[in-house]
């Protein structure tokens, strides 16, 4: 029998989700309708980062959920046939200052790479060196590299996927929906019958809910970047993404692009306006890589809304006491690295049902959804 899936939210977790309930064994029996308004999308405005290994932080879920992620990206686009636009593995590299801390990170490095095969190679690279692999850098820093680190466009990843699912069982409709109180969906005072809900609605998570009355712990934070045209440097067209420390993330794109970012501002809410004091910020950190930037440089800003819950941590699956409705929130700032993972084990569980244990990448669901 035919499953009526809606989605709603096309950022990376609603696109994963379409795309792998058109792939996946019993995609036959699915037919799903993705409803997604575009509106302040975090996946479009991302950096695109993909190199969570030498992480700060200590939730180990997270971290478990995010290595598994980043693995996921290089088979996804060979299955998916992404081209270098779309994802490429530039390496990262991660710089210190300090000595003591350099070799900290090596070591910390060293050790995750025995247990994770997508790190690729770790090196250690003297301030000359990082210069050598990033020649657009006038003040290179001392750091450690990771060659399975990549790059991810957002935008062009949804683009491909939803592509592939529309080929197959998918139906796209660009607009802002509502749930009412069974879980359906309503556009406008019109209302569409499912069997499964996916919520992916990011920073808009809570309004969503609502008509359940559940309340999310998830909220708004503004990100913005910047955009520069640098020098073309024929020779090095493939550069590795750096993670300077206390400066911002600079990810050169090999052609002349350059791109650096971004903010966290927390009390900005869903206000999407590019703003002059966020453009100053990102050049002053762009200036610290390379001296003689001037800011005429700057060719664009990027904006968008991440969601994020009170420990930072991401949370999906299926409402505990509203089973038809699954969800997956607060992403925050490494989204592009869980989001694909999270969009896959979602799609799993809507076509095999159940209720999966993903206490391995996850803290209790419970802890993030209530009812009111
Ligand atoms: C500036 C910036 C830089 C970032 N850099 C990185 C990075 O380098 N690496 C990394 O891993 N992560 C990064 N992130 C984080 C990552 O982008 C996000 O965590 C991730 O994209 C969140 O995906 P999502 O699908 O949950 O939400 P989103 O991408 O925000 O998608 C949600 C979608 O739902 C739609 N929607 C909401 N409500 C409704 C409704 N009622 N009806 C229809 N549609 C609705 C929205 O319009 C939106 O399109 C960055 C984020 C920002 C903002």
């Amino acid at each position: 029998m035919t499953q009526k899936v809606a989605i709603i939210g096309g950022g990376i977790v609603g696109a994963t989700v379409a795309y792998y309930l058109s792939q996946l064994p019993g995609h036959e029996q699915q037919e799903v309708t993705l409803y997604d308004d575009g509106t302040g999308q975090a996946t479009k405005a991302a950096a695109g980062i993909i190199s969570p290994w030498l992480s700060k932080r200590r939730n180990k879920q997270w971290y478990e959920l995010a290595k598994r992620g980043a693995e996921l990206l290089p088979q996804l686009a060979r299955e998916a046939n992404f081209d270098n636009e779309v994802y490429q593995q530039t390496g990262t590299i991660i710089t210190r200052t300090d000595e003591a801390d350099l070799d900290a990170l090596y070591l910390l490095a060293e050790k995750r790479r025995t247990e994770t095969a997508q790190m690729g190679e770790v090196l250690k690279l003297s301030a000359e060196e990082v210069a050598q692999r990033i020649p657009l850098l006038t003040n290179a820093q001392p750091g450690v590299f990771v060659s399975g680190g990549a790059r991810l466009d957002g935008s062009k990843y949804i683009d491909a996927l939803l592509k592939i699912a529309t080929n197959r069982n998918l139906t796209i409709k660009q607009q802002r929906v509502t749930l009412n109180s069974d879980g359906n969906v309503m556009m406008g005072s019109k209302l569409e019958r499912f069997d499964r809900v996916v919520v992916a609605t990011g920073a808009w998570m809570k309004e969503t809910l609502k008509p359940l009355d559940i309340d999310v712990d998830v909220r708004p934070q503004k990100g913005q970047l910047i955009e520069l045209s640098v020098k073309n440097i024929e020779s090095h067209q493939v550069m590795p993404v750096l993670m300077p420390e206390g400066e911002r993330d600079f990810i050169p794109f090999g052609n002349g692009q350059l791109v650096v970012g971004a903010t966290h501002e927390d009390d900005a809410t869903f206000n999407l306006e590019a703003t002059g004091e966020a453009k100053d910020d990102l050049f002053r950190s762009a200036k610290q890589m390379i001296a003689d930037l001037t800011i005429d440089k700057v060719t664009g800003m990027r904006v968008g809304t991440r969601g994020y819950t009170s420990d930072f941590a991401p949370f999906f699956g299926p409402i505990p006491f509203f089973n038809k409705v699954m969800v997956a929130g607060g992403l925050g700032s490494s989204g592009l690295t869980t989001g694909p993972i999270i969009g896959k084990l979602l799609a799993g569980s809507v076509i095999f049902g159940g209720q999966p244990d993903w206490s391995k990448f996850e803290k209790d669901i419970n802890l993030y959804i209530s009812k009111k």
